[in-house]
């Protein structure tokens, strides 16, 4: 029996860990959402948390409202998440919200020595050193959510860290793997919001189609296994089947295999070490038949190049490039913008001079709102 806080659980992740919590018997302690009241009161209702968190303030009433008959604490913004994630009655914190606002809730639950369930990438991108510091002081495990790290992390299982010699990190290369810039100009929001493989939030989709998704996803893979970015290798993966492989010393290679479904690494990382059934469909090789792998193409997917660049450089530079894609995502979401146009303004962000040695929590804030206003100043 395990007591589990979800930040996020209204969105994709969120959802599907509730499903993988309740097929596990494990108590939910907290929830949280940005604005989608009516799910999150029929989760609080389904689940009876001790604490719920409606980030928008302006839900407040509405949701107090619709869950009056419900004994639990409704907090709301940043402090509710940060007071969710550090509760008493949490064994586990699974952060699933998107986006860099993940990163005090991580940072918080770390101090108050939760085991962290990370499927909020952001967190590692803005706060790689400062949350991979205080989980080793603070004696905290990260266990990955992120198919991709979550595969990394079952083939390093039983080896020596020490002897990885190169993490092989596959993208399925989006809805649009092999157009070229021409091809991209005219791509409208819809396309982009169709993935081939996976079903998952609206943020992330569009980051998968611009291959931001790999790009983060990288400088999550160096914080995570202690790795530079020149050990980590991308190579395209079509079918979505093999999720990431790691390459020892002795050019032995280990890899995860499994059906595209985020049950699995969800499940994996709140039971680990163990691993019980998951109600998800078989691998069955014999229906995959062809495997393919190919070249990222950076020059046209150019978010790929400026996480890269960003990383290489190190300091706050992967918190700019983050934050630059949040607010230009925001603007594609919105119409505001073409698809081509998120790329340049990620890579344009790399022209931002914001840079301090031993950087704390204000400065990736701060780093993160000079993004921002670098993307909305050049729309
Ligand atoms: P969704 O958009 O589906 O869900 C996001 C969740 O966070 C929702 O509960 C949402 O609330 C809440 N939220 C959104 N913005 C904020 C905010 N500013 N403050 C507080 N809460 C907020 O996202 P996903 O589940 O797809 O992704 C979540 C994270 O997991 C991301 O970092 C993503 O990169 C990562 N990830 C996702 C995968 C997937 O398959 N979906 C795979 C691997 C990683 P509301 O519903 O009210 O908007
Ligand atoms: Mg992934």
């Amino acid at each position: 029996m395990k007591n589990i806080c979800i930040l996020g659980s209204t969105g994709s992740i969120g959802t599907q860990s509730l499903e993988v919590c309740e097929s596990q018997g494990f108590r939910i302690v907290g929830l949280s959402a940005h604005s989608n009241i009516e799910l999150l009161a029929e989760q609080v209702k389904k689940y009876c948390p001790k604490k719920v968190c409606i980030f928008n303030k302006e839900k407040y009433e509405e949701l107090k409202n619709l869950i009056n008959d419900i004994n639990v604490e409704i907090l709301t913004g940043i402090e509710g998440l940060i007071s969710l994630a550090s509760m008493e009655e949490c064994d586990v914190l699974l952060n699933s919200v998107v986006g860099m606002v993940g990163l005090r809730p991580t940072l918080a639950a770390i101090k108050a020595k939760k085991t962290i369930a990370l499927a909020n990438k952001e967190t590692l991108v803005t706060g790689g050193e400062l949350v991979m510091e205080s989980a080793k002081e603070n004696g905290v495990s990260i266990l990955p959510v992120d198919s991709e790290h979550s595969a990394i992390f079952q083939s390093m299982q039983g080896n020596n860290k020490s002897q990885v010699k190169k993490i092989i990190l596959t993208a399925s290369g989006g809805p649009f793997f092999g157009r070229t810039k021409e091809e991209l100009e005219s791509v409208t929001l819809k396309d982009a919001l169709n993935h081939p493989n996976w079903s998952m939030g609206a943020k992330i989709t569009i980051d998968s189609a611009t291959l931001m998704n790999k790009g983060l996803e990288l400088i999550e893979a160096c914080w995570l296994f202690d790795k530079s970015p020149d050990d980590v290798e991308i190579v395209v993966h079509r079918e979505s089947v093999i999720h990431s492989l790691v390459e020892f010393d002795d050019n032995a290679v280990m890899a995860q295999l499994g059906v595209p479904d985020m049950k699995i690494p969800i499940q994996y990382a709140l039971t680990y070490p163990n691993r019980f059934k998951c109600d998800t469909p078989r691998l069955s090789l014999t229906d995959c038949k062809n495997l393919t792998f190919f070249e990222a193409d950076e020059d046209t997917f150019i978010c790929l190049k400026a996480c890269k660049e960003a990383i290489k450089r190190g300091g706050l530079y992967p918190t700019i490039v983050n934050g630059a894609n949040e607010q230009a995502v925001e603007l594609f979401l919105n119409g505001e913008i073409s698809f081509l146009d998120i790329g340049k303004l990620v890579y344009g962000s790399l022209s931002i001079k914001y840079d301090v040695d031993d950087f704390d929590v204000d400065d990736i804030l701060i780093a993160d709102r000079l993004a921002r206003e670098f993307v909305l100043s050049k729309k």
